[in-house]
Formats: structure tokens, C-alpha cells, sequence
């Protein structure tokens, strides 16, 4: 990314020059210069192009299929939101840095606040999703874990006005052979992590910021969880980002190359749980949910590139036998198509749930879920 240290202090020069002429005609930040003229940001490195179509699983924590990031290449990810006062902190952390994440969201959480669903993609990031009420999978039948997440892909569609990335986090990472399947089946992708922040076990940001840094120390990359509804990942955020851009970590941006599709049944039951919502929320003045922050353009950020998605082994490891779908753009990689039905005729090949790290078991702090849901 392009840096123009002499654009910046003329754009320094001119803030102070307005905010000198008189308060009140523009604010020191309405005039903050472009993200291409900050020194120390972590920006974004690629914007890649995820197809999803017949599933895909990404994370080395539960799946060894796919390792796409290059030594030093993070994803920033945030689990459970949107949570206007904690989320608004990230977003700031995330703006401030020119940067972008993916946001997975709950889709009651969506439903709550759909003007903060609609401003975390008018800044840029990717809304995936996360179920529609936080279920542990493992524990649902069939039937009732595949409304937990087509429930949930309706209503933060809903929330957003228009379709989301088809991008799923299992909640608690539990992920039931059966429901991989089921993403599949609906060409979604599966993305679990690499570094867990940990972030539901303590208040501190510095805490939180600890353990994403000395987990990446550990693996030099990865996909990394966060949760934009944790009082320490808001506290922590905007350090955490600092320490990262200090040590030349690589944010790799991911979107999507298809909209996630809904089912009419469950969009209907969502504009249901909509309209209960709002006739809620009617009944009780609420704050201003119409604020704007300043965002960084489109041409701030790199072109996107579809994803070479590369079966394991493409920075490390042989190449397994069969291989997903792969596009390659300008990096000279092998290439293999295979069709995802065939993929799932071969029963040796469907998903197995895996076995959840240790770290994920036990007790998590979800005294935020009371403050939400009240009603
Ligand atoms: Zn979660």
C-alpha cells in the first residue's frame, strides 16, 4: 500500500487550518487523511474471493482440508454480534487501521439491531453467520439444528436488507457431521480458526491482546476469533491492531463469491420474529440508530482476487489425492476442478465432526445475552 507522507501533513495542515477557522464548519476527524497516506496501519494486504459452492471448511484448529494464508497473513474474525456499544469500539479499531474483517453474526442479535448489521457492511466488512440463537449443534436433531442456521442466514439477510456472505461459524465450534453436510448441501462454507483471543474469559484487552499475539507467535498465521460482544476484545481491539501492524502481520480480507441463498420458509419466520421486534421496540424510545461514521473507500483497498483455494499443501505438506475447487488469478498454482456432487457421492469423503479443543469446553460468559434479551 502506497504511502504519501507529503499528502498526509498537507491533509494535517488543512485539518488544522478548518478546525481553526471556526468550530462548528468541520470536525479535526471529518477531514482525516485517506487511508493510502497513514504510516504504521495494518490496511489490507489481499481481498480474496471464497466460492463456497458445495462447501468448503477452512481452520486448522478443526479441519486440515484448506491452508490458504502465507506465513504472516491473519483473517480477523468477530463471533456473536452485533452489539452496538461493543461492536461500534471494533469498528472504530478496524476503520482506524483502514482494515477490514468478517463479522459472524446471531441472528437474533441481527434482528435486534439490523441498523448496526447494515453499518458494519457499509464499512466494508463480511457478514457471515452464526446460527440463529447460539445452540451447541451437537446437542439439536436434525431438524431443529438446521432451523438454528437457516433461521440464521434469514434473519441477518433480513437485518442487512439483502443477501449475506455464505459464511458459517458453528457456535462453540461444534460441528455434527450431519450439519457439515447440510452446509454443504447449501454451498456453504464452514469456517472454523487458528488462534483463539479467548476473549469470553477475561475483561482485560490487554489479556485478550496477550493471547492472539503469543498464538500467533506459535503458528506465524492465521484465522483468528474474536467477539465483538466481549468487553475485553473492545477494550483490547484497537491495541491489539497496533501491536499487529508493529509486527508486520498481513490482514487478508475475505468476500464472498456468491450470495448466501435463504429459504422462503425461514425468511418467513424471520419477518415474523422481525415484526415481533419491532413492535417491541416501538413501545420503548430507543437510542439514535441512524448515526454515520466516516469510512475508507473502496480505493483504499487492493483489487479482489478469487481465492486459489488449494487443497492442503500449497505452502506446505503434498498435495492430497483429490482436490477441491481451485481458481487461480496470477500466481502460477496447480489446478483442479472437481464437481462437489461428485465430492459427495464418495462416502469416505463426507465430513466428520471433529473433536472441539479443550480450550472451548467448560463455562463462557454470557451474562451479555441477558442485557440483550430482556423481553
Ligand atoms: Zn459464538
Amino acid at each position: 500500500m502506497m504511502r504519501v507522507v507529503g499528502t498526509f501533513l498537507v491533509a494535517t495542515l488543512m485539518t488544522a487550518g478548518l478546525v481553526a477557522a471556526g468550530a462548528g464548519v468541520a470536525r479535526a476527524d471529518s477531514v482525516k487523511p485517506s487511508c493510502s497516506d497513514r504510516n504504521g496501519i495494518l490496511g489490507v494486504s489481499r481481498v480474496v474471493e471464497i466460492d463456497t459452492a458445495g462447501g468448503r471448511r477452512f481452520g486448522n484448529m478443526q479441519y486440515k482440508d484448506i491452508d490458504f494464508l502465507k506465513p504472516g497473513e491473519i483473517v480477523l474474525t468477530f463471533d456473536d454480534g452485533p452489539l452496538r456499544g461493543k461492536s461500534t469500539a471494533v469498528l472504530n479499531a478496524l476503520e482506524a487501521h483502514c482494515t477490514k474483517a468478517t463479522f459472524f453474526m446471531v441472528g437474533r442479535m441481527a434482528l435486534v439491531d439490523p441498523a448496526m448489521v447494515r453499518e458494519i457492511d457499509r464499512r466494508g466488512h463480511t457478514v457471515g453467520t452464526h446460527s440463529w440463537s447460539h445452540k451447541m449443534q451437537g446437542s439439536l436433531s436434525q431438524a431443529s439444528g438446521e432451523q438454528e442456521i437457516e433461521l440464521g442466514v434469514s434473519a441477518v439477510s433480513l437485518a442487512l436488507g439483502k443477501p449475506v456472505a455464505p459464511f458459517f461459524r458453528f457456535p462453540y465450534l461444534s460441528d455434527p457431521a450431519r450439519m457439515q453436510a447440510h452446509l454443504n448441501d447449501r454451498d456453504h462454507g464452514i469456517f472454523s480458526i487458528d488462534v483463539d483471543s479467548l476473549d469470553f474469559r477475561t475483561r482485560s484487552g490487554s489479556t485478550m491482546m496477550n493471547r492472539v499475539l503469543s498464538g500467533l507467535k506459535q503458528q506465524g498465521k492465521g484465522i483468528i476469533l474474536m467477539h465483538d460482544i466481549q468487553r475485553s476484545t473492545a477494550a483490547g481491539i484497537a491495541d491489539l491492531l497496533d501491536a499487529l501492524a508493529r509486527e508486520g502481520y498481513k490482514v487478508v480480507h475475505l468476500v464472498s463469491k456468491r450470495p448466501a441463498k435463504t429459504l422462503k420458509a425461514y425468511d418467513d419466520m424471520a419477518e415474523k420474529e422481525a415484526d415481533r421486534r419491532k413492535k417491541y421496540a416501538d413501545n420503548r424510545p430507543l437510542a439514535d440508530r441512524s448515526i454515520v461514521w466516516p469510512v475508507s473507500s473502496a480505493s483504499d483497498l487492493p483489487a479482489v482476487v478469487p481465492l486459489t483455494i488449494e487443497p492442503r499443501g500449497l505452502f506446505k505438506g503434498p498435495l492430497p489425492e483429490r482436490s477441491g475447487l481451485i481458481r487461480t488469478s496470477g500466481e502460477n498454482l496447480q489446478q483442479s476442478v472437481s464437481d462437489p456432487d461428485d465430492r459427495r457421492a464418495d462416502a469416505s469423503e463426507r465430513p466428520q465432526a471433529t473433536t472441539r479443543p479443550a480450550t472451548l469446553k467448560g463455562p463462557v460468559d454470557e451474562d451479555w445475552r441477558k442485557e440483550v434479551f430482556k423481553n
